[in-house]
């Protein structure tokens, strides 16, 4: 039974005291919640956030990984070093990653491969662009982006892949696509693994929608046959958003 799964992406937020001060007030807000529950951190604060969710039901994720066991990356950090701080959940081609810091569609799948290999489950992140959107190209853009973050991945590989469907235009900006566009959307992602993979393992994926989900609209987008999770960012960094957001069914 493929279970839901909603994700905080804290992006560059928090320094390490703020971490255990919003995880103290996260870990009564979501203890109740049915789907599985992730916050992905800042590099720096995996380790403290590590020990503040033991026990708890939340799971902990990080915002990238290098695609490179080692070597001479400057600033990049390599799997087997989240491995290692117990990371469960990362977070692969964001689009802030895809606008700010020149990831492509193949450093997108570099970098997914090398989580797979590490045991880390990659959250892959696609999307259009507002202009993308505006010149009717939202399927093409996403079945290419998915195609490619998945190209050389095994059927058994699938089974650790979330895949996030994120319109750019939607992030951080307070507009949500509708739930039926979000869910189309959706449709047309798992059609396109279902290509690859066959019918079986394209149900079973786990696909999310972020972009500006929130409290008052998690409810409705969860609703969605298509949807199965969330990728939540401004909402995720407070308790009680994230607690309302998580508790959807209620
Ligand atoms: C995100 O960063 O992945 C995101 C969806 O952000 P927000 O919820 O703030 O739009």
């Amino acid at each position: 039974m493929k279970r839901d799964i909603i994700a905080g992406n804290w992006k560059m937020n928090k320094t390490q005291a703020e971490t255990k001060e919003l995880i103290a007030s996260l870990v009564p807000a979501v203890a109740n919640a049915n789907c599985e529950v992730v916050i992905c951190v800042p590099f720096t604060n995996i380790e403290v956030a590590r020990k503040a969710i033991r026990g708890t039901k939340i799971k902990l994720g990080a915002q990238n990984v290098h695609w490179a066991p080692k070597g001479a990356y400057t600033g990049e950090i390599s799997a087997d070093m989240l491995k290692e701080l117990k990371v469960e959940y990362v977070i692969v081609g964001h689009s802030e990653r895809r606008q700010y810091f020149g990831e492509t569609d193949q450093s997108v799948n570099a970098r997914a491969k090398a989580a797979i290999l590490a045991g880390i489950k990659p959250i892959i992140c696609v999307g259009e662009t507002l202009s993308e959107r505006e010149e009717g190209k939202t399927a093409a853009v996403v079945v290419r982006q998915t195609n490619e973050a998945l190209e050389g991945l095994e059927k058994t590989d699938l089974k650790q892949v979330v895949i996030a469907y994120e319109p750019v235009w939607a992030i951080g900006t307070g507009k949500t696509a509708t739930a039926q566009e979000a869910n189309d959307t959706i449709a047309i992602i798992r059609k396109a693994v279902r290509r690859l993979y066959g019918k079986t393992v394209g149900n079973a994926l786990r696909i999310q929608y972020g972009g500006s989900m929130n409290a008052k609209n998690a409810k409705e987008l969860m609703s969605m046959p298509e949807i199965d999770g969330g990728l939540i960012g401004g909402a995720s960094l407070k308790a009680e958003d994230f607690g309302a957001i998580v508790n959807y069914d209620k």
